[in-house]
């Protein structure tokens, strides 16, 4: 498939008809089942026909993969895609590398992996946090020289999930330490598949291996892959940020073993353990279900600041929120399996799967910003309390001391 030609200007009625007769002619379900489908060979094959078709990414420009549609227009594409159960629409406005690297990239860089991003050909991850730097983003210490046409990278990133596969890492590093620590940073997609690129794995909690340590020896990262200028890419970074959290904020992770509607749904579970009918259980249910609804809807309105190119805290809340919905349903969890909830293994998948999701709510609580410091977001930019005083903020970052 190539892409096809750009589309001319559309009625509502005639774009509904256009997306409902290609879903027709081209989807007929899921080929495999909903675990193998992620990183199936299917999934890319499926993704390079809607790309191809300029359905992923609706909002774009034609000159990206895109259709230039209103949100409205788009909505309706996003809408029979739904309808018909199929996948792939909408990429622009939850596929973090894809828009970071559309709002932010050389045309050189987004010919190279746009598509790739989009078709999931090309794997990414997040080189963001350092041994010394991960609430202070802004300390990162690896750094990136310039030689020639490339920068050349040294130092060291951890938590980095999703590195063993990657091909591309969106990284930030110093550039500059002459200047106060915001100011000195740059942001670059690394290739991550060169000599100078060591990936170590680390052992989690949950006893899976989901993140690691990343070294850099004299890698090699091309200038034309550096985004929004050098020295700029802390405000690249909020906005990648602001994404991140919002799509951490939406959801999270279910159960291990993947599959079972019934260990998702916390009604039949509390049937399942004859509490249905216990006020206090209930009352605790009701409370989960109803945070979950209103965190949808203020994702749905922070979104929309998105979209009009703001870098929302609301995104925050959102986070936030879903963290501490992650903990509540954990704990109730737990209070409905009683005792029972102390077994694992698969011999008791519900209570197995109580405790992974106890302990992978901590997911959501540290990744992309721990809980306290969305507070100190909130508190800063929705709130408008003063600022947390910070000592290195002005100063060069070469004089800031570090233990
Ligand atoms: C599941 C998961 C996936 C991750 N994936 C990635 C990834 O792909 N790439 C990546 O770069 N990083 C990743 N991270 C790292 C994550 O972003 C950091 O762990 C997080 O930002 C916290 O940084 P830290 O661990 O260095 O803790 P620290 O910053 O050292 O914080 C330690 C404690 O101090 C508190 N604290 C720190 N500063 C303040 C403050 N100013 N006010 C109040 N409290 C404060 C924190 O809330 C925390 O409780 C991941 C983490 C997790 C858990």
């Amino acid at each position: 498939m190539t892409l096809i030609p750009p589309p001319k200007a559309m009625s509502d009625d005639e774009l509904r008809s256009e997306v409902r007769a290609w879903l027709k002619d081209n989807w007929k379900g899921l080929p495999v089942s909903q675990d193998q489908w992620t990183s199936s060979p299917e999934r890319r094959a499926w993704m390079e026909k809607v790309v191809d078709a300029r359905w992923a990414v609706n909002r774009w420009p034609v000159e990206w993969f895109g259709r230039g549609l209103s949100d409205p227009q788009a909505k309706i594409v996003e809408e029979e895609f739904r309808a018909a159960r199929a996948l792939g629409a909408g990429l622009d406005k939850s596929q973090l590398y894809a828009i970071t690297a559309l709002a932010f990239g050389t045309d050189v860089m987004k010919n190279h992996v746009l598509k790739g991003i989009l078709t999931g050909n090309v794997n990414m991850c997040l080189l963001y946090s350092e041994p010394g730097a991960g609430s202070d983003l802004a300390g990162v210490r690896t750094r990136a020289v310039r030689d020639g046409d490339d920068f050349v990278v040294n130092g060291q990133k951890v938590w980095t999930s999703g590195a063993m596969t990657a091909d591309y890492g969106m990284l930030i590093a110093r550039t500059d330490w002459d200047v106060p620590k915001h100011n000195g940073i740059s942001f670059f997609f690394l290739p991550m598949k060169q000599k100078g690129v060591e990936v170590r794995p680390l052992r989690q909690v949950t006893d899976e291996s989901h993140f690691n340590e990343v070294f850099f020896t004299d890698a090699r990262v091309p200038a034309e892959f550096l985004l929004g200028g050098l020295n700029n890419g802390w405000r690249v970074l909020q906005t990648a940020l602001a994404y991140e959290r919002s799509v951490m904020g939406d959801g999270a992770r279910g159960p291990r073993r993947g599959d079972d509607k019934a260990s998702t749904d916390m009604i039949a579970l509390a049937r399942e353990a004859g509490k249905l009918n216990d006020p206090l259980v209930r009352q605790d249910l009701a409370k989960v279900l109803s945070y979950r609804k209103l965190n949808a809807l203020n994702n749905a309105r922070a979104k929309a600041d998105l979209a009009t190119g703001t870098s929302s805290p609301i995104m925050s809340l959102g986070k936030l929120a879903m963290s501490r919905i992650l903990h509540e349903e954990a704990r109730l969890r737990t209070t409905l399996l009683g005792a029972g909830s102390m077994l694992e293994g698969d011999a008791h998948p519900r209570a197995d799967d109580a405790n992974f999701l106890a302990l992978n709510a901590y997911f959501t609580s540290i990744g992309g910003g721990t809980d306290q410091i969305q507070r100190n977001i909130i508190g800063e930019r929705v709130l408008g309390l003063p600022k947390e005083p910070e000592v290195d903020r002005t100063i060069p970052f070469k004089d800031v001391r570090a233990g």
